[in-house]
Parts: C-alpha cells; sequence; structure tokens
C-alpha cells in the first residue's frame, strides 16, 4: 500500500523522530501549526477513526499515552490533542495520527504562532 505514514512508520521515509517504540512512532509535523506540534501515529495501517475496532483499544491507549508523556518531557503545561476524521473533518492522510499541540506562551505569540482558541 503506498501510504506515506506507512513508510514514516517503517523507517522507509525520513522524519524528525521524537519516540519509537514496536507499535507507534511520533515525529515532527512537516508544518507546524503551534511551537510544538508532534503527530504520533500506530505503526499499523489504520486509515482513520472511523474505522477503528474495539481491538484497537490498546493501541489507541498508547498513542494516548505517548502524547501525555512527549508533552510532559516538551514541558506543556496546557495542550491539544487532535484527530482530523475524513476530507470534511480536515484528514488529509489516510493512515490515523494524533496530532500534539502545544507551546503557546502566555502573550499567545510564542515564535510568531497563535492558539486559535486564546486570541481574544
Ligand atoms: P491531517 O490534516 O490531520 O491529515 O494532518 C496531516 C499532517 O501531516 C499535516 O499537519 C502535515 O503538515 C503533516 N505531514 C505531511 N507530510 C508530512 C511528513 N512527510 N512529515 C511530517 N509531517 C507531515
Ligand atoms: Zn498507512
Amino acid at each position: 500500500m503506498d501510504c506515506l505514514f506507512c513508510k514514516i512508520g517503517s523507517g522507509e521515509v525520513s522524519s524528525e523522530i521524537i519516540y519509537e517504540d514496536d507499535s507507534v512512532k511520533a515525529f515532527k509535523d512537516i508544518k507546524p501549526s503551534a511551537p510544538v506540534h508532534y503527530l504520533i501515529i500506530p505503526k499499523k495501517h489504520i486509515t482513520s477513526v472511523v474505522d477503528l475496532k474495539e481491538s484497537d483499544s490498546a493501541l489507541m491507549m498508547q498513542l494516548i499515552l505517548t502524547a501525555q508523556r512527549l508533552a510532559g518531557e516538551a514541558g506543556l503545561l496546557g495542550y491539544r490533542l487532535v484527530f482530523n476524521v475524513g476530507r470534511e473533518g480536515g484528514q488529509v492522510i489516510d493512515h490515523l495520527h494524533l496530532h500534539l499541540l502545544g507551546g503557546w506562551n502566555d502573550d499567545n505569540s510564542l515564535f510568531g504562532v497563535r492558539h486559535p482558541r486564546l486570541d481574544k
């Protein structure tokens, strides 16, 4: 299957790896929308949240716990975890991925990237 994130998962396509184990990989988003923007993927191909099954429960928890740990390691006090689902939901890459977004400053202007919900 010609899937970019499968190739990033296997290492066939390079990425800025933040964390990896047998079943998940985290890497920097190539076009960050926040000062800290990581993507956390299962190495196994799952197209989207729509395709999740009960048997994926442990894997999904691993994605969330990986995000939790990496957020802590990045010193994020608060952050957003986002799954875009389907084209209408903004999903462009058809391999399940969890966005970890954070690092906005108190004045919401760190590196010039602004939090969409914190603008006054
Ligand atoms: P989504 O819109 O939820 O499908 O998000 C896909 C994300 O993948 C976007 O934020 C892209 O910037 C990111 N992206 C696309 N290609 C790469 C790549 N080769 N390495 C890292 N991130 C990528
Ligand atoms: Zn894939």
